[in-house]
């Protein structure tokens, strides 16, 4: 189902911390990830040029992350889902990152959140900004599924309550 990167010369430590996040994966996040999503799986990587050695869904830990687009909170960005073919908005393999150097409980949230983008970037779409609202919130949402002990979804709630005036589509 998954498998995780990290830097394993430069960030030793970060073993330890890619064990704990594949046992909540295979124990937790991607049972209730199938179970809200009728099995529908993200898209096989398998044909693109670097796939991470077999199909896969590849998660990196990436110590300090937070100098590119991606989901955040006012802390900075934590974790990212990457389109491998950015025309596509749907029925396109995608690969994770995620800021490794967090509080494991949020690690895992966050990477729940991105696996839930993962399986929404596999169905059909068209015209990405035009569900990129349902895409956050879907996946936001996933966050509270997961691991319900450990929610930040609440974190965001100002951007949209302070311009509540906006539509909806204004916020990504
Ligand atoms: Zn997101």
């Amino acid at each position: 189902m998954v498998k995780i990167h990290w830097a394993a010369k430069d960030v030793p430590d970060d073993l330890s911390t890619a064990s704990a996040l594949k046992a909540d994966i295979d124990n937790n996040t991607w049972v209730k990830l199938m179970s809200a999503m009728k099995d529908k799986h993200p898209v096989s990587d398998y044909a693109m040029p670097t796939n991470g050695g077999d199909n896969r869904l590849d998660i990196t830990l990436v110590p300090n992350l937070g100098e590119q687009e991606g989901d955040g909170t006012e802390k900075g960005y934590l974790g990212i889902t990457n389109r491998r073919d950015r025309s596509k908005c749907g029925n396109v393999a995608v690969d994770i990152s995620v800021r490794s150097n967090l509080p494991l409980a949020e690690l895992i949230s966050t990477v729940a959140h991105e696996m839930m983008h993962a399986v929404l970037f596999a169905f059909s779409s068209g015209y990405c900004a035009e569900y990129q609202s349902l895409n956050e919130a879907t996946a936001t949402w996933f966050e509270d599924v997961a691991h319900p002990a450990y929610y930040y979804g609440h974190l965001a709630a100002p951007a949209f309550l302070n311009t509540a005036s906006l539509p909806l589509e204004d916020k990504g």
